[in-house]
């Protein structure tokens, strides 16, 4: 069977981009492994930003959305302190919103293999000819494209078994991920009053080592409860156990779905194409690294590289020099802040739940700087002009410093993956050779183990 696009995995990223290229004509088949009516069925805190829908005009129906949030609310380690960063969000059901975007889909012609796993690549001519998919129990079919996009999500299933020459075949760290772990139950008490409008994050380096522990309510009368946390992944925290520990005695009530999984928490891959593959979502780490979001990103990022993978297919050419421009446009539109969060992001790992209660006792950061931060990746001056003032009444000398570190690390990393991104495919591996410089010296700098490659 040959097609023009074959997407592998049918999570968010998998379908909007199936959509994107369906809509323009192309022949697309879609791999999942899992049967058609489990996709969307994500482990997932559900809550996302509006402005992800808005920006690539994805007018999702009403049925999708379980409950609105007016912002975010960080609590501080003994809960005492709160911040309110504002800012429309909604609690998507994941499964009503996967079935969604498979039917628009579907209504488009793409076709879908489920239950099918991805079993191996052929390259030929230094380029993707086809892959081979198993259907459980099943013969191996081969299936032919003139492009392949993954979109199996964290753990890759094409790109790692691409050609370690090819740099979208990028190997993380480990560190680069939390794990996660969450359940929604049917709580024996809601949430009320204030905290009910929020999506509700915790700060918790006892809980939750490396990441935070949430409570996302999921419907109007506040019983509905998506309950989580994510720890850094470095083999030695185990997020079950935390949650077990201590989740479960403060949350009881009747469960609805359990579930895990692993969350890119860096900077985007170096680049999101190369020879006729492109690569989207989770699989090509698009997610936010400060609070793990990725539903947003993952759309984005498969609007932008199915959009340029079409562009080059329609001028009758396939390969990095024609869809470079992909790049471009993801870093612009939220790689680039991404490099600088992931700064921020090793820097906060570091910090004790003494360092959390003072920041947000003495108001160190503001909802307005916090939602800054999070939408442009800028730790502005606002911030250390705050800290400045504490630190003349409090004390904490070493903040200041430690701020401007990381600063001028979130700067630098920003502008590598804005105004200092290849202009070509040929700039790529001195660029990538540099980031990687800039990210072990501040690595070292600050005291991050970044620890072991993973082994995919
Ligand atoms: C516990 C947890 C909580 C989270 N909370 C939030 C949140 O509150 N808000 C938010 O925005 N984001 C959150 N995220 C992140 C978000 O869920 C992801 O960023 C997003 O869903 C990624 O979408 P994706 O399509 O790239 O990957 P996925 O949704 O993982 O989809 C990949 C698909 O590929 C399929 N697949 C994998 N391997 C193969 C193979 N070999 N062959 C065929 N198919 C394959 C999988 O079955 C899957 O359907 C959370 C993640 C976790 C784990």
């Amino acid at each position: 069977m040959k097609y023009d696009v074959i997407v592998v995995g049918a999570g968010v990223a998998g379908l909007e981009a199936a959509l994107v290229l369906a809509s323009k004509g192309f022949k697309v088949g879609v791999i999942e492994s899992k049967p058609v009516e489990k996709i969307g069925d994500k482990t997932c805190g559900d809550a996302i930003g509006v402005h992800h829908f808005e920006k690539i005009s994805l007018e999702i129906p009403g049925n999708v959305i379980d409950y609105k949030y007016q912002g975010v609310k960080i609590y501080s380690p003994s809960e005492k302190h709160g911040l309110i960063v504002p800012g429309e969000g909604v609690s998507v059901n994941r499964v009503r919103f996967g079935q969604w975007l498979l039917k628009e889909g579907l209504n488009k012609g793409v076709e879908l293999y489920d239950s099918h796993v991805l079993a191996d690549v052929t390259i030929k001519n230094d380029k993707v000819e086809e892959v081979k998919v198993k259907k459980v129990d099943g013969p191996i079919i081969e299936l032919k494209a003139e492009a392949f996009i993954d979109a199996s999500g964290a753990r890759p299933a094409l790109r790692s078994k691409l050609p370690e020459t090819w740099p979208i075949s990028d190997r993380p760290f480990m560190t680069d991920f939390n794990i996660a772990y969450r359940e929604v139950i049917k709580s024996e008490k809601p949430v009320t009053g204030e905290d009910s409008k929020y999506a509700l994050i915790y700060l918790n380096a006892e809980i939750a080592p490396g990441g935070y522990w949430w409570l996302f309510p999921k419907s109007e009368d506040g019983f509905i409860l998506n309950v989580g946390l994510g720890v850094v992944w470095n083999g030695v925290y185990n997020p079950r156990h935390n949650y077990e520990k201590y989740l479960k005695p403060r949350f009881k009530g009747e469960l609805i779905h359990a579930g895990g999984g692993i969350v890119p928490t860096r900077r985007p891959i170096p680049t999101l194409v190369w020879r006729n593959v492109g690569v989207v979502g989770d699989a090509a780490y698009t997610v936010n690294p400060v609070h793990g979001g990725g539903i947003g990103s993952s759309l984005e990022a498969a609007y932008i590289v199915s959009t340029y993978i079409g562009n080059a297919l329609e001028a009758g050419r396939i390969d990095e020099e024609k869809t470079w421009e992909a790049n471009i446009k993801y870093m612009e539109s939220y790689g680039a802040k991404q490099a600088g969060l992931d700064v921020l992001r090793m820097y906060l790992q570091r910090l004790s739940n003494d360092d959390f209660e003072w920041i947000l006792k003495n108001r160190i950061v503001d909802g307005s700087s916090v939602y800054d931060l999070g939408v442009k990746g800028e730790l502005g001056e606002k911030i250390l002009h705050t800290v400045s003032a504490m630190i003349k009444l409090l004390g904490k000398p070493s903040l200041l410093n430690q701020l401007r570190i990381v600063r001028n690390y979130m700067n630098r990393l920003m502008s590598l993956h804005s105004a200092e991104y290849p202009k070509s495919p040929g700039e790529l591996p001195k660029w990538n050779s540099l980031v990687e410089n800039v990210v072990e010296e501040y690595a070292r700098i600050i005291g991050f183990e970044r620890g072991q490659k993973v082994k995919w």
